[in-house]
């Protein structure tokens, strides 16, 4: 997952933890790349956590934690949501049969 701001891409850490950041963009888990980090403003376009205001947040199985109070809250769903295939399949093949019945039925009464 590159970062959310400039797009760099994670490099795995040699040992110990990332210095990458983790936090909640419109309900979805995103990185923050240690360069970004150095700015102010990275923290402000994150979602922040509703009890300490804290944008160390982990988004897992539809809620967001804060890492630092704990603090949980439920996802609000985003635009995120399956597409439906479009029709029932087959249904215009039976119309189709169907309107070939008829067809066949008036060509045979004349
Ligand atoms: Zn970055
Ligand atoms: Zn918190």
């Amino acid at each position: 997952m590159p970062c959310y701001r400039c797009g760099a891409r994670q490099t795995d850490p040699i040992r110990g933890a990332s210095p990458w950041k983790r936090g909640v963009r419109e309900e979805r888990q995103v990185l923050v790349c240690p360069d970004c980090q150095e700015t102010t403003e990275w923290a402000a376009a994150l979602d922040q956590c509703a009890a300490c205001r804290s944008a160390s947040l982990v988004c897992r199985l539809g809620e967001i934690e804060c890492r630092d109070c704990g603090h949980v809250r439920t996802a609000e769903p985003g635009g995120d949501t399956l597409v439906a295939s479009g029709g029932t399949p087959g249904l215009s093949e039976e119309v189709e049969a169907a309107l070939g019945r008829v067809l066949r039925r008036r060509g045979a009464t004349t």
